[in-house]
């Protein structure tokens, strides 16, 4: 049977079905790799638990809507689940799982005490009011409130949510469970006990990525040309600060087109024309398309949008030297191999987007304590838990001889494995 989504479009479920499967085969390699039998893969190959809930909301207009939404534990061996809810149209369970295996996956390459989990809802928030999200985020926190806690699954902003949405699921777990629990959720607003640092942490994990994948290339990021595609919470604040260490931003893009300036881009600029759905190229005529950007001359290519968007079809023209994947499951398998095989040093969403999920942590490891670190300290930790993590990846892609992907998941795949083993789940 295939996944449901908002659109019905059979299309995007099978390129979302291509996701988890790709997933699964990674995940069976890396554990052959590593010596596991067979039933760890099986044990690991889906979440453990998947719970399917309808949402009634009370829409602006008197009517009603019911709304389904998900949530996805794939593995608590090590600890409490996490993982970001996403709202979007084309939600579906089965992407739902892939992105929960994928969150397991980075919290072992991090070295975090959790395992993954992920959430989403079917719905456009582009087209919702204020109050009618909050009606949705509230409703969708009800449905899973049994499957949830500080302990247990501890959601996080994904696409299209963002820290008010955190700040409403906060307050609505908290007055169903009558006391105050910050540790519920991370991505919340500071004065909500958020963390400094949390809003831009992914893209501060990508630029430490970017510069460690730099230094292994022999590339100097200052002058360094950089395409980044997206201009959401991720891609924008990347692009923010590779401006700032000195590279040249030569194209960005967001749902409707890109730019593309050769001599770079006034990224304060478009910054502070952009909207909140991470969209600005709708205020220029000279604009290229997604495709055509992605296959620009230039060192470094960062998607940081959307999955599928470099496969067999484009992967011949990439031109970068590096490819950072900040967005999750950018690059299909194949072209994964393509671009390996061309010389491109391809650093894996799994590791290159793990900023997100370690400053979770450290919002989560604060509420736990109540006790608050500056941005200076949250900065520092993050950074040297990337730069760990990027070489540990790096070495074991060198030493076991296998591409960046294979690597990562098999550092991430092993504490998981490990933990199940002596929980003697397996
Ligand atoms: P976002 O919603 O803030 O921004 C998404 C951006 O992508 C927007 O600029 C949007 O216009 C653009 N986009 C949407 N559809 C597109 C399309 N078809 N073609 C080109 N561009 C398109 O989302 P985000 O939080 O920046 O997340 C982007 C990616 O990074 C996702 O894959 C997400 O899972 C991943 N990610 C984000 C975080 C985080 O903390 N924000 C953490 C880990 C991974």
């Amino acid at each position: 049977m295939v996944a449901q989504n908002g659109t019905g479009n059979q299309n995007v479920e099978a390129e979302k079905l291509d996701v988890l499967e790709s997933t699964q085969t990674v995940i069976k390699e890396a554990l052959d790799k590593l010596g596991y039998p067979d039933e760890v893969y099986e044990l690991l190959k889906e979440p453990m638990r998947m719970m399917t809930v309808r949402i009634p909301v009370r829409m602006d207009d008197g009517s009603t809507k019911i709304f389904t939404g998900y949530r996805a534990q794939h593995n608590d061996s090590v600890g409490p689940t996490k993982g970001g809810v996403r709202f979007h149209p084309e939600v579906t369970d089965t992407e739902v799982k892939a992105l929960s295996i994928w969150m397991s996956l980075k919290a072992g390459i991090v070295d975090l005490p959790y395992g993954g989990g992920k959430g989403g809802i079917i719905c456009d928030p582009r087209n919702m009011s204020f109050r009618e999200l909050e009606r949705l985020s509230r409703g969708y926190v009800r449905a899973i409130s049994q499957i949830v806690g500080p302990t247990k699954d501890i959601p996080a902003p994904d696409v299209f949510t963002n820290s008010q949405i955190m700040a409403w699921m906060m307050d609505e777990y908290s007055r169903i469970r009558e006391f105050d629990s910050p540790g519920f959720i991370t991505g919340k607003p500071l004065v909500l006990g958020g963390s400094h640092g949390r809003e831009s942490a992914t893209a501060k994990g990508v630029t430490i990525c970017i510069r460690e994948a730099a230094k292994k290339q022999g590339i100097p990021l200052e002058g360094a040309r950089v395409v980044v595609q997206g201009f959401g919470n991720a891609g924008s604040f990347l692009a923010k600060f590779m401006h700032d260490e000195g590279a040249k931003i030569i194209g960005i893009s967001d749902a409707y087109g890109a730019l593309y300036d050769p001599e770079g881009l006034d990224i304060d600029y478009l910054l502070d024309r952009r909207d909140s759905f991470g969209t600005v190229t709708k205020l220029f005529k000279n604009t290229i398309s997604n495709k055509e950007l992605l296959e620009l001359d230039c060192d470094i290519l960062v998607p940081a949008a959307i999955e599928n968007q470099i496969t067999e079809q484009n992967a011949h023209n990439i031109k970068a030297q590096i490819v950072v994947e900040a967005a999750n499951g950018p690059t299909t398998l194949r072209a994964t191999k393509i671009l390996t095989d061309r010389g491109i040093l391809l650093v894996p969403d799994v590791l290159a987007s793990s900023g997100g999920v370690t400053v979770s942590y450290f919002e989560w490891v604060q509420n736990n304590q109540g006790f608050y670190w500056t941005e200076k300290e949250v900065d520092e930790r993050l950074e040297k838990v990337l730069i760990n993590s990027f070489n540990n990846v790096y070495n074991t892609s060198k030493n076991r001889k296998v591409n960046m992907r294979l690597a990562a998941y098999m550092v991430g795949v092993r504490k998981m494995a490990e933990a199940s083993r002596f929980r003697g789940w397996i």
